[in-house]
């Protein structure tokens, strides 16, 4: 087929975080572009994801702040008891998940992106099928194809939900009503931003986590000291070691919490709702990806770091995969970033996706960040490539600003070689967290080493004196320093 008789130069399907960002680069770069979306613009993002969770917690957030009367009192503060109204807070996630919608559906056709309403699939190499919710099914061609369906909630077998009493991720952002006693199944990011936001309603919260420690996926020493404010502190009964092998909604929601090994039944629990935050799975069964002899990775697409898609190993052609359905670092920009990828290869320029250099934050008060390499990755690419591998902690409780706000609760790790400086990855708890990961991801992404950042100079007093702490700790332990700076 000849480049002038396809009908579009790209189709993408699915218009989440992922898709948007690859159809709006390639029609600002002059590409005939056609985005298919079966559900509403802008994916699980902004419906069901990152903004009205953020717009949740921003809301709980200031109600737990008021509502803590002992930290109001260090400033000299008395404020009256705090009330608020549920449902106006979930107005103001809806309010904004509608007006982000809004704009991110008429920037793609400002950009001149033909948005095809129904449901995607491939029917071969270059070919589209598009299935209309009026029924009317039809194949487009399109020179080169994006994938970029997404993810939904993972329910384990044994847990129903009935979207009331049990539910997931997709339901609680509406917070359609605030259960007295609600079970967390799962400590993962969702489950504890969604633990933050309940605890700060009023509602008693039991995390059920299978793995045998509570925030298994985070840094085990960040999340030791993290776990005692954002667990241990609240009313939140942590279980850890325990798998939540039946649930049965209605009123109670009843619960079987069983051995993970043994699966022998060890208690029975009677709660008002239980959230299911046990991950996401790829949507990718309905794609037709046989068509074209893809075979996928527990549903997930394969592709290389240029985001072509991989059959055998090895890349096809015009056939192109980004964000969650993909299975890498499962988050928006990662998403975002994977769409300009596969776009800039598509218009000849070559280029690889850095996924060390990619950041990850949990935004709960306060907020966890990362980027870069765990220390278990990090000793392992230590003891590969011989070198030794440095870490140092920088406190909050040192930080001036940190202690005006009387927030010092907050640790930063840093990991680096010693050999060469190269920062490696790192690792923060505390104030603002979220936005100060940023300053090391930027560092990353350049591989730069703490030679060329102890010279920095951050302003003062903020909290991205942390991070200059740690760099200065770091240029300490140095093999071969070669300024005398310390
Ligand atoms: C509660 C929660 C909070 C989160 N918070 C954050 C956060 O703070 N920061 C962050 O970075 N990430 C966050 N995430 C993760 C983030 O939402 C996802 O990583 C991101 O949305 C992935 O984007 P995507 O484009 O790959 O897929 P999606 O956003 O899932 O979009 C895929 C789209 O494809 C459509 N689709 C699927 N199949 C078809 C088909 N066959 N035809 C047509 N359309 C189809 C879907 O309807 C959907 O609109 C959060 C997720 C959740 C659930």
């Amino acid at each position: 087929m000849s480049q002038a008789s396809f009908d579009f130069d790209l189709i993408v399907i699915g218009a989440g975080y992922g898709g948007f960002d690859a159809a709006k680069h390639a029609a600002e770069n002059g590409l005939k572009v056609a985005i298919v979306e079966s559900r509403e613009m802008g994916g699980t993002c902004v419906n069901r994801g990152c903004v009205p969770s953020k717009a949740l917690l921003a809301a709980s957030g200031k109600v737990r702040e008021l509502a803590n009367a002992e930290h109001l009192a260090g400033f000299g503060i008395h404020s009256a008891p705090v009330r608020f109204e549920r449902q106006k807070i979930a107005e103001h996630a809806n309010t904004l998940v509608a007006a982000i919608r809004n704009n991110l559906t008429k920037t793609l056709e400002r950009s001149g992106v033909k948005i095809l309403r129904g449901e995607g699939r491939l029917e071969g190499l270059q070919r589209v099928g598009l299935r209309e919710s009026s029924g009317v099914d039809r194949i487009i061609t399109s020179k080169d194809v994006i994938l970029a369906t997404g993810s939904d909630p993972f329910v384990p077998p044994g847990i129903q939900t009935d979207g009331r009493t049990v539910f997931t991720s997709d339901e609680a952002i509406n917070l359609e009503w605030l259960p007295r006693w609600i079970a967390i199944i799962g400590s993962g990011y969702i489950g504890l931003e969604f633990a933050d936001i309940y605890t700060a309603l009023g509602c008693e919260v039991t995390m059920i986590e299978a793995l045998d420690r509570v925030m298994p996926t985070f840094d085990p020493d960040l999340a030791k000291i993290a776990s005692r404010k954002l667990i241990d502190a609240r009313d939140i009964d942590a279980r850890a070691g325990l798998l939540a092998s039946k649930v049965t909604p209605g009123c109670p929601v009843k619960i079987e919490l069983s051995e993970v090994k043994t699966r022998d039944l060890v208690e029975e629990l009677e709660v008002d709702a239980v959230l299911v935050a046990t991950g996401r799975v790829p949507t990718s069964k309905k794609l037709n990806l046989q068509s074209v002899g893809v075979e996928t990775n527990r549903g997930f697409i394969p592709i290389d770091d240029c985001m072509r898609v991989l059959v055998d190993s090895k890349p096809i052609p015009n056939l192109w995969a980004v964000g969650d359905v993909t299975g890498k670092l499962m988050l928006a920009h990662t998403a975002a970033a994977q769409g300009t990828v596969a776009v800039d290869n598509i218009l000849g320029k070559k280029r690889k996706i850095d996924y060390r250099s990619i950041p990850a934050a949990t935004f709960t008060h306060p907020e966890i960040s990362s980027v870069g390499l765990t220390e278990a990755e990090a000793k392992d690419l230590a003891s590969k490539e011989g070198f030794q591998l440095g870490s140092v902690r920088s406190y909050f409780k040192a930080n001036s600003k940190a202690l005006a706000e009387l927030e010092s609760d907050g640790l930063m790790k840093l990991l680096f070689r010693k050999d060469t400086g190269e920062v490696l990855g790192a690792h923060i708890y505390g104030l603002h967290a979220a936005d100060l990961i940023q300053e090391v991801a930027n560092a990353l992404a350049r591989r730069l080493s703490v030679e060329d950042l102890v010279c920095e100079v951050h302003t003062h007093p903020t909290l991205s004196e942390v991070i200059e702490v740690a760099y200065k700790q770091a240029y300490r332990q140095l093999e071969n320093k070669v300024s005398s700076l310390n």
